[in-house]
């Protein structure tokens, strides 16, 4: 069973310590995907040199803040790391209560705003 697939993207969720690591190809596979070039790539969505920006929660930027599952907005395109993690391994973020924990409450919190703001009046 491929438990991505059902999972709210636990690994998306910058940890201290984690490092997602972005290279040329992912940049110039972003750029074309968005028809953009690969400097505003870096100026849009980079933190860093490697690094995408993440959201104030700590979630990378791509993620869909109004889903439970499957929610990264670029799957198709997504990194190379992202693609192969965790590296034909055990997930770590469903084996460690310690990860969970610290992820759950942000990803709750992050779909809770959104639906409030959602059923909002002033959002219709
Ligand atoms: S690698 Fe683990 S945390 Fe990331 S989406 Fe898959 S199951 Fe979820
Ligand atoms: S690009 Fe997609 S899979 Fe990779 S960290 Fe961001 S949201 Fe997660």
């Amino acid at each position: 069973m491929n438990y991505c697939n059902y999972c709210p993207g636990y690994c998306c969720y910058r940890l201290k310590g984690s490092v997602l690591l972005i290279d040329a190809d992912d940049i110039n596979r972003l750029a074309r995907h968005f028809s953009i070039s690969d400097g505003q790539v870096r100026k849009r969505f980079m933190e860093n040199r490697h690094t995408f920006k993440v959201k104030d929660d700590g979630s990378c930027i791509f993620q869909a803040s109004d889903k439970m599952i499957k929610r990264c907005s670029i799957h198709l395109i997504r990194p190379m790391q992202c693609r192969r993690f965790p590296f034909n391994d055990t997930c770590p973020y469903l084996d460690r209560e310690d990860l969970l924990a610290l992820i759950q409450p942000r990803i709750e919190k992050s779909l809770k705003c959104h639906w409030l703001k959602k059923s909002s009046p002033e959002n219709p």
